[in-house]
């Protein structure tokens, strides 16, 4: 059925899709740090998104330490959060310093803790510390929210 005729064509055809599917373009490192622009060669697979082997793992590690020292800072947040209600608690007016903010945050925070108040409802009596976590905030937040919300 096949002779070498009629499969040279087809051989021909084959080889000029994949010249037409490694096509190069020109592109950027996605390493932050890097940027560095760098021709990724376009075809089957991954596409290739650094410069360099040397760049893709320096940005696994990057992403690691910014994950983490994102976590950190997070945790800080959450903290001072509950610190700032707590003097609110005290007499002192947390909401003296605040008052630039906009009404469509407070309308917005209101929004979330009154979405809480719903998990809240449906996590019930629960001690995992996660639920205790979110009914601490919720019992730290909701009086700030309260006072600027009606
Ligand atoms: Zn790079």
């Amino acid at each position: 059925m096949s002779t070498p005729s009629n499969t040279r064509p087809l051989a021909g055809a084959a080889r000029r899709r994949r010249e037409a599917s490694t096509q190069e373009l020109p592109d950027y490192c996605a390493r932050p740090m890097c940027r560095s622009p760098f021709t990724r060669i376009v075809g089957p697979g991954r596409p290739q998104a650094f410069c360099s082997e040397v760049c893709r793992r320096a940005a696994e590690k990057e992403l690691r330490q910014a994950k983490s020292l994102l976590a950190h800072f997070e945790d800080l947040t959450a903290q001072l959060r509950v610190d700032i209600a707590a003097f609110g608690r005290g007499g002192l007016s947390p909401a003296a310093d605040t008052t630039a903010t906009e009404p469509a945050t407070w309308q917005a925070a209101a929004a979330a803790v009154h979405r809480v108040s719903g998990v809240l409802a449906f996590v019930g009596d629960n001690d995992d510390p996660l639920a205790q976590e979110l009914r601490a905030l919720h019992a730290a937040v909701s009086p700030v929210i309260v006072d600027h919300t009606t």
